[in-house]
């Protein structure tokens, strides 16, 4: 799929919801298109002496609840509409946790991997710079996302100060603790994703106890995810990520592969004996209860879904399912815990920290997983109820909680001038 259709898939999405909610096109028009879209060359001098070009996104879809917010991604195949679609993903999942922020996302087109260390710092303080009249703790406040994590962060939140001329903490968030970050934020998304599980599974009257789980990706969320649910009784039997899959039908040792992958290890690379390797496809249709797409998007595509066994999908990763892979999994009556709800505890975590931030307070971890739960599980809640209200799907439910929201602040603030 191109990244055009992801957009296109996600205004499908949007119009469905304002339909199920009885609104007309002009009551949420502004919602189909981001407020502001900048695209920015950057050149960095490389190790070698020569200069070279990247090109670097911000999209800021909404304000109109509070701050932008949204993840920097820096991945090979980040476009504009790809940072468009996840721009507007970020103000339907904050609307939905009801955090007061407004939703947007960046990117670089690149492959960190390919960059020195002091390659990948150069591009990022430049990035910073030439982005920095749309940021700010009270405008638009970045965190790391998929190749970005607590060092990217921190140089931003340098470059951001020295352009200031004193620390402003409060510019991003996913920060190391120790200029700023939150206790609890690295693992939110990943207790996020559990949390709201246990939750739907209650409803359900079951639990996660003895369910076998495969997880797609196995970087920040998708290992703390495996870590929790193994600790709470689950079977994880098959995890993948860029490199490749590895099963093993009584159980992965999963705190072994945890401290493999974070050591700077590729599953691949695990050998034991009883371990299968297999590819990612046989991880998405392995014979699990529980599917939690953790790595990219537009994974669970028609086909995907066609041959998946999983009863329930808990979507870890942002837009892991295409609008025809969705279409089959709700034929074939799979519960799915829409990305937008189900890895908000990220930016709940994030909106913490920024709290923490503007206010030069600290709270102890215990505190923020304890509002963490608090809202997410508030919001899980009210998208339940809607799902039930409105025989929709968890997904479509999600999506009208958080339009009915967003469109309620337009109205009240009204369109200027
Ligand atoms: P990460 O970079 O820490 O990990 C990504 C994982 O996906 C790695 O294990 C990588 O090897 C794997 N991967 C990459 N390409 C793959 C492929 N083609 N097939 C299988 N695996 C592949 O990223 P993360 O922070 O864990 O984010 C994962 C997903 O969750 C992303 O979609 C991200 O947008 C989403 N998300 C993350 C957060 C957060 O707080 N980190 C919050 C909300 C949503």
């Amino acid at each position: 799929m191109s990244q055009k259709n992801m957009f296109n898939d996600l205004l499908v999405t949007m119009d469905d919801a304002a339909k199920k909610l009885g609104l007309e096109l002009s009551d949420y028009a502004p919602l189909r298109q981001p407020e502001r879209e900048l695209t920015v060359g950057i050149p960095v001098e490389m190790d070698d002496g020569t200069v070279k070009v990247f090109t670097g996104y911000r999209v800021q879809h909404s304000s109109s609840r509070g701050p932008c917010k949204g993840g920097v991604r820096y991945h090979h195949q980040v476009d504009l509409d790809y940072v468009k679609t996840l721009a507007t993903e970020m103000t339907f999942k904050c609307a939905v946790a009801n955090i007061p922020y407004g939703g947007a996302k960046g990117g670089i087109r690149v492959n960190p991997n390919d960059l020195s260390e002091r390659e990948l710092r150069n591009l990022t303080r430049r990035y910073t710079a030439m982005i920095l009249p749309l940021i700010g703790p009270a405008k638009d406040i970045p965190a790391p996302d998929v190749g970005t994590g607590g060092e990217v962060m921190g140089w931003m939140m340098d470059t951001y100060s020295m352009f200031k001329g004193y620390a402003v903490h409060g510019v991003v968030t996913g920060k190391p603790i120790e200029i700023g970050g939150s206790l609890g934020r690295s693992g939110a998304t990943g207790r996020g994703v559990v949390m709201v599980t246990e939750a739907m599974l209650e409803k359900l009257g079951t639990s996660v106890k003895g369910m076998k789980v495969a997880i797609q990706g196995f970087g920040k969320v998708g290992t703390m995810a495996a870590q929790l649910l193994h600790s709470k009784g689950s079977t994880i039997t098959a995890v993948s990520d860029v490199s490749g899959g590895l099963y093993c039908e009584s159980g992965l040792p999963v705190e072994e592969l945890v401290a493999f992958v974070q050591a700077g290890n590729l599953l691949d690379d695990y050998q034991a004996s009883g371990i299968q390797h297999i590819s990612n496809h046989d991880v998405l249709v392995a014979d699990v209860d529980i599917l939690i797409p953790a790595a990219l998007s537009n994974q669970i595509t028609a086909e995907v879904a066609e041959n998946m066994k999983a009863s329930y999908i808990i979507e870890g990763a942002n837009g892991p399912t295409t609008n025809e892979g969705n279409a089959i999994l709700n034929q074939k009556g799979v519960k799915v815990i829409p990305d937008i709800l189900s890895n908000a505890g990220g930016v709940i975590v994030s909106y913490f920290e920024w709290v923490q931030n503007t206010q030069s307070i600290t709270w102890d971890e215990e505190e923020v997983i304890k509002h963490q739960a608090k809202v997410l599980l508030k919001a899980f809640d009210e998208v339940w109820e809607m799902h039930k209200q409105y025989d929709v799907s968890l997904r479509e439910a999600a999506w009208m909680k958080a339009l009915d929201r967003l469109v309620q602040a337009k109205h009240i603030r009204g369109v200027f001038p």
